[in-house]
């Protein structure tokens, strides 16, 4: 009797889908805390880290030991520097590994002081996977006046911040000074702290630099403007819609939009990438691609 003969597609879909099997790596909320410090995911935070570090010593946006940077590695742990170290000289030693509640579960280094505050970030907002602070002059400038600066004056800054908000002071380092951001975490991914720095959220630690870059550059430029003695030209309300309705669509915060849910999990992709796997694979055998 002859045995019917197995699709060919299905043969190359057993054979991909073992590979792909085979390939798969756990997901970092699996792994024990050393798995996770040592996994190729962290190695490539690690590296985000240090490079931003160093943008910020570079532009001047940290002084000293100050300013600090963390980044969530899966849903229980998270990345962060080091207390006393200038984030110009991070080594990827130095950085460590914390849960959600402030415990250094690998590092050799006390962690940083202000991990309270990001801490607090991650737990208020899950959209923040990334938090950094930092002390740059502009936007600090703004701070210890207890003001923000004017709006509606520069698309990029629209788009990317928008209103920012100024906490109200409290001691570095403390729980109440991590809590002064919480009115504002969830319509702001930048907060001014009074009479200290900024802080500000994002999906990556380099989008996270990106908004300090913003926030300040803007700072300056409107302190430069208000020198030239003119009044300010303001961007037509209905310009401002048509900024508002990009940034929703780039998924940003704004307290002048509805409030923007978590992104929900991406849905598996698994089947549609086995698929169109499957399909070129067929499609060579065939010789049609
Ligand atoms: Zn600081």
């Amino acid at each position: 009797m002859e045995q019917a003969a197995i699709p060919i597609a299905e043969q190359v879909r057993e054979v991909v889908q073992a590979a792909m099997e085979a390939l798969r790596v756990p997901a970092s909320e699996d792994l024990s805390p050393s798995a996770a410090a040592n996994s190729f995911e962290a190695e490539a935070l690690r590296c985000e880290i240090i490079k931003v570090g160093r943008k910020l010593w570079d532009r001047q946006y940290v002084d000293g030991n100050g300013g600090n940077i963390s980044v969530r590695l899966g849903q229980k742990y998270l990345l962060c520097t080091p207390t006393m170290l200038s984030k110009g000289d991070l080594e990827p030693a130095d950085i460590c590994l914390s849960d959600l509640e402030g415990n250094i579960l690998a590092g050799d280094r006390p962690r940083t002081s202000e991990l309270l505050l990001h801490l607090e970030i991650y737990k208020a907002n899950p959209r923040a996977r990334a938090v950094l602070h930092c002390h740059p002059p502009y936007a600090t400038a703004f701070a210890i006046t207890g003001t923000v600066p004017p709006v509606g004056l520069i698309p990029e800054y629209e788009i990317f911040i928008g209103p920012a908000a100024v906490t109200r002071y409290e001691t570095p380092g403390t729980q109440a000074f991590a809590e002064t951001v919480l009115p504002f975490v969830h319509d702001h991914n930048t907060i001014l702290l009074a009479n200290h720095g900024i802080v500000c959220w994002s999906d990556t630690v380099t989008h996270a630099e990106w908004l300090a870059e913003i926030l300040d550059t803007y700072c300056k430029t409107c302190l430069i403007a208000q020198q030239i003695g003119k009044p300010l030209t303001v961007i037509p309300d209905e310009k401002i819609q048509e900024l508002l309705a990009i940034k929703r669509r780039m998924g940003f915060p704004d307290a002048r939009m509805a409030r923007l849910s978590e992104p929900s999990c991406p849905a598996p992709a698994a089947n549609a990438d086995l698929d169109r796997l499957v399909e070129q694979v067929v499609a060579r055998l065939e010789g049609r691609g």
